[in-house]
């Protein structure tokens, strides 16, 4: 109850700044992009859909999008399969059109959380040409040292159904294999085999690492999160992050 009450204020202090325009048509109101960095596994997904129930945002992953439309056998799904289950990026052409065109919907009015993208500094840029100058962006980054990740990620479960994720040694479900949100099926991500993570783990340091001076540099929008500590301190953590931002700007 007090987290949603904080979560609230938290969302209500960023949105009264008055800035921030979701996408880059004219009259368009007031909105916050938040933009989660860091390594795979280190919990951005946990916390994007703590932080979309609290703050009243739509979590959007673009590795969701990816796997939906993999699931339902789409074109999009049939190109993107391959790079995924190496552990490499989707090509951007293949990524922005997705992501921008999901970002228009109704829902995306106040912003979203956008968990996965960008992936590169050229997506960033991407992100930045497409919305206005208004639009305000807040960029976490969750920090996990590499010998933390590689546990995490291959013991991982995800709902089929609603996405909850678990863990099979840190966070297991009350009924193997049966999420206990919606009674879906959990399933293991066929890029969380180890040798596929540690791919992506190559990759993100030298693809997605630079993102963190980008948005350090950029428009201070950066903060840090220790994604080492126990769930709900990080979701504090996030919290707090968030509220110190907008105080800062304010002064
Ligand atoms: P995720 O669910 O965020 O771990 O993403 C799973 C996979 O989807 C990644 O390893 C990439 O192959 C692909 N992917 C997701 N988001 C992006 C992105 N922004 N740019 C390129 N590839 C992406």
């Amino acid at each position: 109850m007090f987290q949603k009450m904080f979560g609230w204020i938290v969302m209500g202090c960023i949105l009264l700044t008055g800035q921030g325009v979701a996408m880059s048509q004219s009259n368009q109101k007031a909105a916050t992009i938040v933009v989660l960095l860091g390594p795979p596994g280190a919990g951005k997904g946990t916390h994007a859909t703590a932080m979309s129930e609290h703050l009243s945002l739509p979590h959007i992953s673009t590795g969701d999008l990816f796997r939906e439309n993999i699931r339902n056998n789409t074109v999009l799904g049939q190109n993107v399969k391959s790079f995924m289950n190496q552990g490499k990026l989707v090509p951007d052409e293949l990524v922005l059109d997705m992501l921008f065109q999901r970002m228009e919907a109704p829902d995306c009015a106040r912003g979203c959380i956008l968990d996965g993208f960008p992936r590169t500094v050229a997506q960033a840029q991407a992100l930045d040409a497409k919305l206005s100058k208004n639009t305000r962006i807040i960029a976490l980054n969750f920090n996990v040292p590499d010998s933390v990740l590689i546990e995490r990620i291959t013991g991982r479960l995800v709902c089929k159904d609603c996405k909850k994720p678990f863990h099979k040694r840190f966070d297991p479900p009350r009924q193997a294999n049966v999420c206990d949100t919606c009674g879906g099926t959990l399933v293991t991500r066929e890029d969380d085999q180890e040798s596929i993570v540690r791919k992506r783990l190559e990759v993100y340091h030298e693809e997605s690492q630079p993102l963190i001076e980008y948005y350090a540099k950029k428009n201070d929008s950066l903060r840090e999160v220790d994604s080492q500590n126990p769930k709900e301190q990080v979701f504090r953590d996030i919290l707090l992050a968030l509220s110190t931002l907008k105080t800062k700007e304010s002064l």
